[in-house]
């Protein structure tokens, strides 16, 4: 039989009872002295951190990325040299939810990753779509905003969600892939992931590339119709995952890059750093470099995934960031949510650490657990950590012009509606376009729609394609064309 420990307050000292606080008497008043009590009561209140203001619902794994071919002529970051094997965490989430909400609801899925190489920690904070709603950081708050709850009545609202996307028509191509049944997979392990962004790769030489991230499901693509997602337990996704590691049923996905010659972007036919276009295959064609596999599952739901910070920031040798705009964005806003949420020194936590040692000058603030010895300051003649400026050789190119606000400059093919037609008429079977029409009445009627906004929905889908746009019209009782 096995002995069961002894409880005890979190100070490791023996608790004086699981069932009793300290009286005066059986039936008299409880005493402050009752330190036990106190601590359990004053924990309690302090168990939540506030949750993600987007991406708040989601859950995750352990696993490895291999690489199996050699990409050494277009970056020098170790963990994409052939044979190289590194550990890695993902969370998986949905957008619009809050932590309670529905896992099988549509919306974009995020796909966030860690990779904890000897280089430090790379993070690839992607989502399951490879583009996005909008191509600005100016608007991401107003357009999350109209995503979730009215400030009035605290409901969620999909006149408001109408009227920021046929405003938006950037958003065009995003919400096509969203209509599809491609907005409700069935699993994470049946859907794709995508850097989404376009990264700079450089070489040892200094040699640089554009790259975009795609891991393709070795398991395929499964999604719900509107109708199965709706039936769905809440915490669909979060169990699936779980139960096909538990037992040993480890999902992976194919790694690919399309890679695009540094001199090709100023005037390829889209602009190749903008988040609503994807680059089309037969211009880039995918590569694959390796596989990923998710093997374990967290043992602690809160201090592994409910804790864990992912930055688009973390870019190690070999990689760094674009022009994408949004890219740019995110770079400031994902640490700063992550000091706000967790605190200072969320770095120091075990599932954000690296495995490598940190030489920083950076240290106190609350909950410091590694914090720097002596020297405390750089530069310094006691032999202090130094910044290797070698190892980011390649991490630059030219930048110049007038300080403005503009809208990005057009390149020869860049409208807001192409991509979203070409899917509809070269991608899409006729099963997909029946079930994006119903997906697209199925929200756009919603009681809180207007009747004036339905015109407006009508004119949105006419500009990513007619045939699309009248059977919308049909569906919204909305003549004229
Ligand atoms: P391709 O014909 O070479 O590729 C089309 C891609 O679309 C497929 O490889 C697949 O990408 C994805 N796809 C297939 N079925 C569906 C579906 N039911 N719903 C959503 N996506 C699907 O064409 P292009 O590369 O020229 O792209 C054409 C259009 O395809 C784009 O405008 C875009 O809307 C969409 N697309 C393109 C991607 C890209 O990176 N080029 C990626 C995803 C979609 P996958 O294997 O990644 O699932």
């Amino acid at each position: 039989m096995s002995v069961r420990p002894t409880t005890t307050t979190d100070a490791g000292i023996a608790a004086p009872s699981d069932d009793h606080s300290q009286s005066v008497g059986p039936n008299g008043p409880l005493l402050l002295q009752d330190h036990y009590l106190i601590q359990k009561m004053a924990h309690f209140n302090r168990e939540r951190v506030p949750e993600r203001v987007v991406h708040a619902k989601g859950g995750g794994a352990f696993g490895t990325l291999e690489i199996t071919e050699d990409v050494s002529q277009f970056t020098r970051a170790g963990l994409f040299q052939k044979g190289a094997r590194t550990e890695s965490l993902v969370r998986f989430s949905s957008v619009a939810g809050e932590l309670g909400s529905a896992d099988a609801g549509r919306d974009p899925r995020g796909f966030s990753m860690k990779f904890y190489t000897d280089e430090g920690n790379y993070d690839l904070v992607g989502n399951n779509t490879p583009v996005f709603f909008i191509r600005d950081p100016q608007k991401f708050s107003d357009f999350i905003h109209s995503q979730k709850r009215r400030a009035d009545n605290h409901l969620r609202d999909n006149n408001m969600q109408w009227d920021f996307w046929t405003l938006t028509p950037e958003s065009a191509h995003q919400v096509s892939l969203l209509m599809t049944d491609r907005g409700t997979p069935a699993s994470w392990r049946h859907m794709n992931g995508y850097g989404s962004h376009t990264f700079l790769w450089y070489n040892a030489a200094g040699e640089k590339f554009w790259v975009k991230y795609h891991f393709k499901s070795d398991q395929g693509i499964k999604n719900f119709t509107a109708a199965e997602a709706d039936a769905q337990d809440p915490d669909v996704h979060i169990r699936d995952l779980y139960t096909a590691i538990q037992r040993g049923d480890h999902p992976s996905w194919t790694v690919q890059v399309q890679v695009m010659p540094f001199e090709d972007a100023a005037d390829y036919r889209f602009n190749p750093f903008d988040l609503t276009k994807v680059w089309p295959h037969a211009d880039y064609e995918p590569i694959t470099i390796g596989t990923w596999t998710l093997n374990r599952n967290p043992e602690n739901y809160f201090a592994q995934i409910e804790q864990a910070a992912f930055e688009p920031a973390n870019l190690v040798p070999g990689i760094g960031a674009s022009p994408d705009k949004m890219l740019q964005g995110r770079l400031f806003s994902y640490p700063d949510a992550h000091r706000y949420r967790i605190g200072a020194n969320y770095l120091h936590l075990p599932v954000n650490a690296p495995k490598n040692p940190v030489h920083s000058y950076n240290f106190d603030g609350a909950m410091a657990y590694r914090n720097p010895t002596d020297p405390v300051y750089s530069p310094n003649s006691v032999n202090g950590p130094a910044a290797d400026p070698e190892l980011w050789k390649g991490d630059s190119y030219d930048v110049a012009g007038e300080i403005v606000r503009s809208a990005y400059a057009l390149h020869s093919e860049d409208d807001d509606f192409g991509q979203a037609r070409t899917l509809w008429e070269k991608v899409l079977s006729d099963t997909d376009r029946d079930n994006m029409v119903g997906n697209i009445l199925g929200h756009a009627t919603a009681p809180e729609v207007s009747p004036e906004m339905k015109p407006r929905v009508v004119e949105y889908w006419r500009n990513v394609q007619k045939d699309l746009g009248d059977r919308v019209a049909q569906g919204l009782g909305v003549n004229g064309s």
